[in-house]
């Protein structure tokens, strides 16, 4: 049931909807409000509980359990869900998008994405695919905050030649504290491998051997994990359904960086089999300087007000 309230601000968009209110859609809501950038938000979410959250927690002005109903007269929808379901969607609410209407997402591929959600974009509306680098390790309507995006990047690919839709869409992101880059999808999806995908499988992948370990009981893993594998824990513990649609959807940038990954971890296991301390010591002397450079950029900032540990998240 949708439940309608007034605005009094000149918003930078009359109206926006957002699809999926979990950790992001929740959070593009916040701030959204903070900002006053919209002067209605209109939320879709799929089932009945995530709703009930989102009307108890009053994130959204009008909450619609069909997509299509949320995107009505909207000026700007932001796909927020998993990204192997955007291309459904995308159908499902086609017919009813507004004519000059700008369709964004923020999923963590953009070649896939792409090529699943532009047969759907009907004429005279503009798809600007965008990726905020930003999240946790939550998920859930409950996980979102205003200050997600505040110093962090936002790239966008787009595939409208529009110039006013990509610099409002570039001035909504920017509104919402992000700095904004273009860049095209191939591009983003080989840059993310490296950076996010691979970082999170290598997680998964450690914390699965551990806890795979005959040796290693699963009380040690938990009282000696300070000793690095904490870290590891919290990235392993992002959502299942939203890393395993990146994994499927970026196969191939994952499985060429991932490669070369490999190369590399040979060399390490030689080294230490050779007993080359040279080779190591200058490996992780030149991996100590990128850390200083991560945090010189500003681009590492735990926020221990909330517990919560900003990050490029994916
Ligand atoms: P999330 O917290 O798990 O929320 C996902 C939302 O999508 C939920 O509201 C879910 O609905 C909804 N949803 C799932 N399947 C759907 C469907 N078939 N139709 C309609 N809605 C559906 O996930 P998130 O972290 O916000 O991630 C959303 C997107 O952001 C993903 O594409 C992800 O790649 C991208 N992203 C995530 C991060 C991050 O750190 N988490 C960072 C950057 C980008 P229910 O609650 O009803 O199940």
């Amino acid at each position: 049931m949708a439940r309608e309230k007034p605005s009094l601000q000149q918003p930078m968009f009359e109206r926006i909807a957002l699809i999926g209110l979990g950790l992001m859609g929740s959070s593009i809501s916040l701030g959204v409000r903070k900002h006053k950038l919209a002067g209605h938000i209109a939320g879709h979410a799929r089932s009945a509980d995530t709703r009930a959250i989102v009307e108890e927690l009053g994130l959204v002005d009008s909450v619609h359990a069909c997509a299509a109903e949320a995107v009505k007269d909207a000026d700007l929808v932001v796909l927020c869900a998993p990204v192997g379901v955007l291309g459904e969607i995308t159908q499902s609410i086609s017919g009813h998008l507004k004519n000059g209407s700008i369709v964004t997402d923020v999923g963590s591929v953009k070649a896939s994405i792409i090529r699943d959600v532009a047969p759907h974009i009907p004429d005279g509306v503009h798809f600007i695919p965008g990726h905020p680098i930003a999240g946790t390790e939550q998920s859930g309507p409950r996980s979102g905050f205003a200050d997600l995006f505040e110093n962090r990047w936002c790239i966008l690919t787009p595939q409208s030649d529009d110039p006013t839709a990509v610099e409002k869409l570039t001035a909504f992101w920017t509104a919402l504290g992000s700095n904004v880059e273009v860049m095209d999808a191939e591009h983003h999806d080989l840059t993310l491998a490296i950076t996010s995908h691979i970082p999170h499988l290598i997680a998964y992948n450690i914390v699965g051997t551990a806890a795979d370990l005959e040796t290693v009981t699963q009380s040690e893993v938990i009282k000696y994990s300070a000793g690095g594998f904490r870290d590891f824990t919290r990235i392993a513990a992002s959502d299942p359904v939203m890393w395993r649609d990146v994994f499927l959807n970026n196969k191939d940038a994952v499985l060429e960086i991932l490669g070369r990954f490999t190369e590399d971890l040979s060399a390490l296991q030689r080294a230490i089999r050779w007993g080359d301390g040279k080779a190591l010591f200058d490996l992780f002397e030149r991996t100590r300087e990128i850390r200083r450079q991560i945090i010189d950029a500003g681009q590492e900032t735990p926020d221990p007000d909330f517990g919560r540990h900003k990050s490029d998240g994916d």
